[in-house]
């Protein structure tokens, strides 16, 4: 299953560092507040239209995020109520809110594989991410400034 790889915050959600900062960005996650704060965040169009072209070409969308898997019918809703099509959604396992975001993420592709996917591009806004998405010998386009 030939897919893409999509982050929500930053590239399909807007998302501001500074302002979610202290419940997301550090070792210890404070999710209730941020997912209260995200519920309302507006979809960035251009990724949300891109997205909405690869599915129409028969490519597989792969939602993944740091987010935790814990609150995934937060997420989802997000998506539905904003009408991005996805094929499967894989988030920040059960108590690993300590691990950065780029380490969950290459976990996380494993599993994808594993479950028959195979991915060929990635959009993702987080330097450190899209680095490591790199590292993993995967194209990644960057749509926002990702230094925090
Ligand atoms: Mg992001």
């Amino acid at each position: 299953m030939t897919a893409v790889i999509v982050d929500v915050d930053g590239t399909l959600a807007e998302f501001h560092p500074a302002q979610v900062h202290e419940w997301v960005l550090g070792p210890a996650k404070q999710w209730d507040p941020f997912f209260a704060h995200m519920a309302k965040a507006p979809v960035i169009e251009p990724i949300a239209k891109l997205v909405k072209l690869l599915k129409a070409q028969g490519q597989q969308i792969i939602i993944c995020s740091g987010r935790p898997d814990s609150h995934r019918e937060h997420t989802q809703a997000w998506l539905t109520r904003n009408a991005i099509p996805f094929d499967a959604m894989y988030l920040r396992p059960e108590g690993h809110d300590h691990v950065d975001d780029e380490a969950v993420k290459e976990a996380l592709l494993s599993t994808m594989r594993d479950d028959g996917f195979d991915p060929w591009l990635v959009l993702d806004d987080r330097d450190a991410v899209v680095a490591q998405w790199r590292v993993l010998g995967l194209t990644c386009l960057q749509c926002a400034p990702g230094d925090f």
